[in-house]
């Protein structure tokens, strides 16, 4: 098969699109012919050495996957030859104390499609029989391609983790991103008010366009500062934060008391400095959070299906042109996910 993969750790230009070795599916596995893959911003991590993928190089990144099913493993049952389906990107083993809790986000063996596995930058992906969703005629490959990462991310940190409720105020961090974007809409649909970060005064009508009441360019303004007059001094109920830094350390300040602050990534850097003080003073709760459920995602596939949540596609390359798609992330060029397809 063909695919995107690199050798070396780096930046674009390290994207090659060449042969590559077919899957090879066990009996419990199913092959998927990618039709649409998201780009995500663990993509670029695993790229430039920041995440180094576990199994080693060379590597095929890409997480969110739609597509049909190519073949199945000899003990799958209950999925076809053609069938249209999202794959879902969390890998859990079933049996450790986490996942016999409920919690299989934070397996002791989890893993990702695309980082502890080969992933979508290519003609063929494998997966689980488990981990196979159909996706529903309604939705297109594109638009479903959008949500299994970043959509269901986002809905999990906002529905199950912060417990958005209606009236709050929510700070969204980075509108012009995957998560962003989703985030917003999602807030809006827990009956939220959101203030939303650009960084580019061209992403501004975009942001408000999501649902956002307020959206501060935070090259030009301050963030918190904004925050604060937007909530008449009060400060946001909840920030979603997956930037890292200085955005992380201020986003504190942006709560109000009893405020909670989800962090879903860390784009910039893995750290940030955190000021005591506020925590416990103010009772902040710091939540962490990764994916969701597979019941959550199909939660919202059909909030997609109905017309609640629009993925935002800024825009699809061919599989062939993966090195620009990377490129246009890179330069932060996008509103919205960037998808290839085949
Ligand atoms: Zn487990």
């Amino acid at each position: 098969m063909k695919a995107a993969l690199f050798r070396e750790h780096g930046g674009a230009e390290k994207i090659l699109y060449e042969d590559y070795r077919d899957p090879v599916v066990s009996p419990a596995e199913v092959l998927v012919r990618v039709k649409a893959c998201a780009l995500n911003h663990v993509d670029m991590l695993l790229l430039d050495g920041r995440f180094p993928p576990p199994e080693g190089l060379p590597h095929v990144n890409g997480c969110e996957v739609t597509g049909t099913i190519e073949a199945t493993g000899a003990e799958v049952t209950g999925l076809r030859r053609g069938q249209r389906v999202v794959v879902f990107p969390g890998f859990a083993c079933g049996r450790c104390e986490y996942c016999l809790r409920g919690e299989r986000t934070v397996c002791v063996c989890y893993g990702y499609l695309g980082a502890h596995k080969d992933g979508g930058y290519a003609e063929l992906v494998k997966a689980p029989a488990a981990n196979i969703v159909p996706l529903p005629e309604a939705l297109a490959f594109e638009a479903g391609a959008a949500v299994p990462l970043a959509m269901l991310t986002s809905w999990h940190a906002l529905v199950a983790q912060a417990k958005v409720r209606p009236g709050q105020t929510v700070l969204v961090q980075a509108a012009g991103s995957g998560v962003g974007s989703a985030a917003i809409q999602i807030a809006r649909l827990c009956g939220a008010r959101v203030i939303t970060t650009v960084g580019a005064d061209d992403k501004i009508e975009f942001a408000k366009s999501l649902g956002a009441e307020h959206v501060v360019n935070y090259r030009t303004q301050d963030f918190v500062e904004e925050a604060k007059k937007w909530t008449g001094k009060r400060g946001v109920d909840v920030v979603v934060e997956h930037i890292g830094g200085d955005t992380f350390e201020r986003s504190v300040y942006a709560l109000t008391r009893l405020g909670k602050l989800v962090t879903i990534g860390s784009h910039d850097t893995h750290w940030g400095r955190l000021d005591l003080r506020h925590v416990y003073s103010k009772n902040l709760r710091i939540l962490g959070t990764n994916l969701g459920s597979i019941l959550e995602l199909q939660t919202v596939l059909d909030h997609v299906m109905q017309g609640r949540l629009r993925p935002v596609i800024d825009r699809v390359f061919p599989l062939k042109d993966a090195r620009a798609a990377v490129q246009h992330v890179l330069d932060r060029k996008n509103k919205g996910k960037v998808l290839l397809a085949s």
